[in-house]
Parts: C-alpha cells; sequence; structure tokens
C-alpha cells in the first residue's frame, strides 16, 4: 500500500501542492496551507495493526522507526526516502508522574510529558527533524536550496542549526536582539549558522523572513510552514501511545506562535477519524498574560456566549515576559488554534508573571525542573483546577515545552528574588562553617528551621 500527503489551504481553496514546493501560503487566498493525509490508505490497515505497528518500532533500533516521530512515517511524512531521513532520536520523551505537585493541588492522575528533554532542549526537534527531511529530500532530487532560514525566540533556530548541521544544508536564523537566553544563543552559533541578530522583536523577525521567504531559493524553517506541524503532532500520538492507547482528559500546552496546539490537536482528530482513539481530549492553550492576543479573543467569543472564531482575533504588542519564547503578539498559526480549539472544545487562559514563576518553583520542589513556558502552562493548570474546570480524578497531561537548563538566569534569579515579580519560594545556598564539628550545628539547625516550613 502506498500513502500519500500533500499541502491543502485550510480555507477549502481548490488543488494541492505538494510536500516538497518551497510554498507556504495558498496562492490562491494567501491563507495557511496545512499536510491532508490519504486518510483511505490509512483504512487499509486496522486500528490494532496501527497501534502494534507504532508500539513494535518505539525506541527500537531500526533506522529510522525508533524514532518517536519516524515512527508514525505515514502518518506524517510519507514522501521522504529512508535514507533521506535527518533524524536525532527525536520524540521518545519521558512522561513525568507529577505524584506530589498533582497531589498539592488536588489531582490524582497529573503528568508532564518532557519534550525538552531531546536534542536540542526543546519540543521543536519533533517538527524540525521533517522540515530538514523534507529539504534533503528535495536537494537528492535534483533541486538544490541556498539555506535553511527562520526567524525565532530561541527555540526554533537551536532545532534548525542543529537539523542544519546534521545533514550538512546552510542555516541562517533571524533573531531578536536582546531578547534569547544565552544558552539559545550558543546553539546556533556552536552548530555553525549564520546567526542575525536584528534590532526589532520576534514579529519583526518573522515579518522579515516571510519576505526573504518569497526566494525559492532561502527555505522558510518556520512553524507557517505545515512540515512542522506534521512532526509535532506525534506527541499526541505518544500522549496516548504512553497510556495503552487511552486518551487523558485534558492536555495543557503553552501558546505563543500557536503552531504547537494546533499540532496536538490535529494529532487527536486524524487519530479520532483513523479509528484509534474513540474520543478527544480537551485542550487548555496557556498564555503569558503579557502575550496574550488567544486569551483575549477566547473571553471576547465568551462573553458573546458562543465558540471562538476567527473575527474574535486582534494582535498585540507582545510585552516583556520571563516566557521569552512565548513572547509574540501576532501568532502565525491562529486560524488553525481557532479551529482546534473548537474542535477539541478547548479553552485559553493566561498567567502573570509571579504566577508563572511560581507555579515553575512550585513544581520544581516535587522534581521537575520547569522553563518559564512551562511554568505558564503550571499556573494556568492551577487556575483551571481551583475554578474545577478540571476535576480531581481527570487524567491532566502538562507539556513541557523546553528543558529547564535553557532557561537558567530565569531560576537563578528566582531563588536569588532577583526578578521584577517577588519570589514566593526562594532557597538560597547557606554558608556554614567549614569545620566538622560546626557544619554539623550548622547543618542540623538549618534542616531543622526547614521541616517546620516545608510543605
Ligand atoms: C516555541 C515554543 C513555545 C510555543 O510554541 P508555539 O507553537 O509557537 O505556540 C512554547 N515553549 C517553548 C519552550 C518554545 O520553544
Ligand atoms: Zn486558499
Amino acid at each position: 500500500m502506498s500513502f500519500a500527503a500533500s499541502f491543502r489551504c485550510v480555507h477549502g481553496c481548490e488543488g494541492s501542492i505538494p510536500l516538497d514546493e518551497a510554498v507556504y501560503r495558498c496562492p490562491a487566498c494567501g491563507g495557511l496551507l496545512e499536510v491532508v493525509h490519504d486518510e483511505a490508505a490509512w483504512k487499509t490497515r486496522s486500528p490494532a495493526a496501527w497501534k502494534k505497528l507504532f508500539d513494535d518500532r518505539y525506541l527500537r533500533n531500526t533506522w529510522p522507526y525508533g524514532s518517536g516521530v519516524w515512527g508514525k512515517k505515514e502518518w506524517v511524512q510519507p514522501h521522504v526516502d529512508d535514507e533521506n531521513v535527518v533524524s536525532l532520536f527525536e520524540g521518545g520523551t519521558n512522561m513525568f508522574w507529577a505524584e506530589r505537585y498533582g497531589a498539592a493541588l488536588g489531582l490524582s492522575d497529573l503528568w508532564v510529558k518532557q519534550c525538552g528533554v531531546s536534542h536540542t532542549g526543546s519540543f521543536k526537534d519533533l517538527g524540525m527533524t521533517v522540515l530538514v527531511s523534507t529539504v534533503r529530500q528535495r536537494i537528492h532530487d535534483g533541486r538544490p536550496v541556498r539555506a535553511v532560514v527562520c526567524a525565532s525566540t530561541g527555540d526554533t533556530s537551536a532545532a534548525l542549526a542543529a537539523y542544519g548541521a546534521a545533514a550538512g544544508i546552510p542555516v541562517a536564523v533571524l533573531l531578536p536582539e536582546a531578547k534569547v537566553t544565552a544558552a539559545q544563543l550558543v546553539q546556533p552559533l556552536a552548530n555553525g549558522a549564520l546567526v542575525c541578530s536584528l534590532a526589532t522583536d520576534f514579529d519583526g523577525c518573522m515579518r522579515v523572513v516571510q519576505r526573504l521567504a518569497a526566494d525559492p531559493d532561502l527555505y522558510l524553517a518556520n512553524s507557517m510552514n505545515s512540515l512542522r506541524v506534521e512532526g509535532q503532532k506525534t506527541l499526541s500520538i505518544e500522549i496516548v501511545q504512553q497510556f495503552d492507547w487511552e486518551v487523558p482528559d485534558w492536555v495543557l500546552v503553552p501558546g505563543g506562535n500557536l503552531g504547537n496546539v494546533s499540532a496536538i490537536a490535529k494529532g487527536f482528530l486524524e487519530m479520532h477519524r483513523a479509528g484509534l482513539i474513540d474520543r478527544m481530549p480537551r485542550i487548555a492553550c496557556c498564555q503569558a498574560e503579557r502575550a496574550n492576543p488567544l486569551y483575549r479573543a477566547y473571553r471576547r467569543a465568551l462573553a458573546a456566549g458562543r465558540d471562538l472564531r476567527e473575527e474574535d482575533f486582534e494582535p498585540v504588542e507582545a510585552g516583556p515576559t520571563l516566557a521569552s519564547a512565548i513572547r509574540i503578539g501576532d501568532p502565525v498559526s491562529m486560524p488553525k488554534a481557532v479551529r482546534a480549539l473548537v474542535a477539541c472544545r478547548g479553552v485559553v487562559e493566561h498567567a502573570s508573571e509571579a504566577e508563572l514563576a511560581d507555579a515553575a518553583a512550585r513544581a520544581d520542589r516535587t522534581g521537575l525542573f520547569n522553563c518559564p513556558h512551562t511554568g505558564v502552562a503550571l499556573a494556568c493548570l492551577e487556575k483551571l483546577v481551583a475554578r474545577r474546570v478540571i476535576g480531581p480524578t481527570d487524567r491532566v497531561v502538562v507539556i513541557s515545552t523546553a528543558h529547564g537548563l535553557k532557561f537558567t538566569e530565569f531560576k537563578t534569579r528566582y531563588h536569588e528574588d532577583a526578578l521584577d515579580v517577588p519570589a514566593g519560594l526562594p532557597n538560597r545556598p547557606v554558608r556554614i562553617p567549614g569545620e566538622v564539628e560546626a557544619a554539623r550545628d550548622a547543618i542540623l539547625r538549618a534542616l531543622e528551621a526547614r521541616a517546620g516550613e516545608r510543605t
């Protein structure tokens, strides 16, 4: 059986475009494209056979199917030859059972999907493997590109630079000056990308890169390119796979450019249509209060007493937030996210700087090590639980989007209580003498003092 997919306009315009074309918007209406699969071909295999195939491949060594993304190749990008796949063994990330943190919130079934435990430290690897593999296939087929380019709040450029370097394909990244962390900047530098620092914000970089990519020699790697979404949607398949094909009640995800929330919904919808799951989870898109255009649109729709629509949306100028990777005021994937939320009976919540910092710290106390974006999702979780939107026995999966080690300034400044907002749970090093008896006394005294205050 052969599997096939192509780009189609999300607004339903006529015609389809091959996946290796450097086209990112509908030629007829200028709307977003999405990858549409020949789902009739999927039906030639039973749901049970698909589940078994995905399980048999999961984390094994047959190239490239051990990857959490490429183990679902027929559903992702069937047109890439196995030898052109550029994989760094993405996916297969740990589902952290947040038992103590959940208990503190009154939740009995809380999980944190650790998407940041990956090659470049964020979930961006899931989509970038598909995009760079497609470019490599295109080059192999005799249609070269000069470089793959992206605008980035940090993590996209790290992923693109790594996959480009692994494939030997030139990469140029556009970053907003002084708005990414040192760890995020050093990754594309180390991987040899052309790193361009622009005197504007992310939305400004996005406008520039879209114009650059009008030249097909400069291939666009932002999530406006729907190939990324195909890789990221495997996150949903992997989640149910990790629960022996049971669907969680809730999935919470931080949202910036809104590609990931769209991808997660697409994954669940496709599994539902193909019969791999019998119900949909609810999705909560979690935004930083200072970059919350989708939250505002959602409130407008609620006030009007109806489902969210595109016309509820107005871009905002995103303010400075600790959650720097989601500091986006005019998200490119907004139209897809609106559909995704309606299809999943989704909600949108937001969190202030103090809320996101303290939620991250509270969860860290139970063994996690959260980035500020995951902090946004956790703070929104706490609010949705308090309002009883999320119930005590619901199975809840929070998507952790990046590794905390990429955001050490955020964490060190929190624990020094040196952020703009007061830290609720700072933990400073204790100075003690360097001599055994005095050190023992000081340690025991300090432990005693803490025993009283610890939860
Ligand atoms: C990119 C990114 C996000 C936002 O994902 P979108 O698809 O842009 O909504 C959230 N957290 C981290 C760490 C990211 O790198
Ligand atoms: Zn169109």
